[in-house]
């Protein structure tokens, strides 16, 4: 029998694993504490859970971490990882240190069934969605492993700010995000604030709309282009879901976003869209100008370099 990995859980999901086995809420709390918390993954370091209860972790759970097949760091500090996660299949998670943050890019999903003309992982196609537990993971071990690399004092974290920028687009693994962003803001998990959590779509507007009601966090939105013309060429999902209706979602989630903007994500593609016209029609697009809604936005210009940007 599998055993159950308890990064799939976020505190309600633990603490109705834990009901099952007969278990308090606060016991819960304190396995959830010690995972996400302390990094610990050994049920008999556990100190001040019952006996019982470690005993009965032992036979059926697990804190399952992925398995890394490479680990690049580079002059500037930032260190990027590779994970197997079965069948061939691998993603990527990049640590970004900065001066007053240090920020992860993670995955949620291994490939990506948006296929964004200019990106690798698009033109790979969908493998499958990563499981809550996976999306976790590269939080929990690059946390606890920074930490001891870089020696930081107990109570310090590693990883202020989480960006959902990596392989795959989180809006459709929403199932699987749900929980994992439930653990990135737990005061019992990381207790990282929403305004230091991004998730980064290429814009599932009726998922947009989810997000808002179920977690709130910042949003940034893959925009690319200025019309839907060139917009449904570079991503296309625009064909789906057109730039009215992604901006009037957008304009709707600053009601209970932490943010009082979104960002747009914007990949500079010489002579596709970072002409002069192209600026002009962008700034009237998000200030509302010829009926449309306005959006209070930043923009965030990505250089192409001929590869995968590292936002989307
Ligand atoms: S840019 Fe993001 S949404 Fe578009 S194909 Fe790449 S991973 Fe998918």
């Amino acid at each position: 029998m599998e055993r159950v990995n308890l990064l799939d859980f976020d505190l309600d999901g633990l603490t109705a694993y834990c009901a099952e086995l007969g278990e308090k809420r606060f016991r819960a709390v304190q396995l959830f504490r010690w995972i996400h918390q302390k990094g610990e993954a050994r049920f008999d370091r556990m100190s001040d859970l019952a006996r019982s209860l470690r005993d009965k972790l032992e036979q059926l759970a697990e804190v399952r971490p992925l398995s890394i097949l490479s680990e690049h760091a580079s002059a500037d500090g930032t260190i990027k990882w590779l994970y197997d996660v079965g069948q061939g299949n691998a993603v990527e998670a990049v640590f970004i240190p900065e001066d007053d943050r240090g920020t992860l890019c993670v995955s949620s999903q291994a490939g990506c069934a948006v296929g964004c003309r200019f990106c690798s992982t698009g033109h790979q196609g969908f493998s499958r969605n990563l499981s809550t537990g996976e999306i976790v993971a590269q939080l929990w071990q690059t946390e606890h492993h920074l930490r001891q690399r870089l020696a930081l004092p107990v109570g310090q974290r590693a990883i202020t700010n989480v960006v959902m920028m990596g392989m795959g687009e989180p809006l459709q693994n929403y199932g699987a995000l749900l929980p994992a962003l439930r653990t990135m803001l737990d005061d019992h998990g990381y207790g990282l604030s929403r305004r230091r959590v991004t998730v980064s779509t290429s814009g599932v507007v009726p998922m947009i709309e989810r997000l808002r009601d179920d977690c709130p966090v910042a949003l940034a939105v893959s925009l690319h282009a200025p019309t839907d013309t060139l917009r449904e060429q570079l991503v296309p999902l625009n064909r789906k879901y057109p730039l009215a209706e992604l901006l009037q979602a957008c304009s709707a989630y600053l009601d209970k976003a932490p943010r009082d903007f979104i960002t747009f994500e914007y990949c500079m593609l010489e002579g596709v869209n970072d002409q002069p016209e192209h600026a002009a029609a962008l700034v009237a697009l998000v200030s509302g100008r010829g009926g449309a809604v306005r959006v209070p936005c930043k923009f965030n210009l990505i250089p192409f370099s001929g590869d995968r940007p590292r936002s989307k």
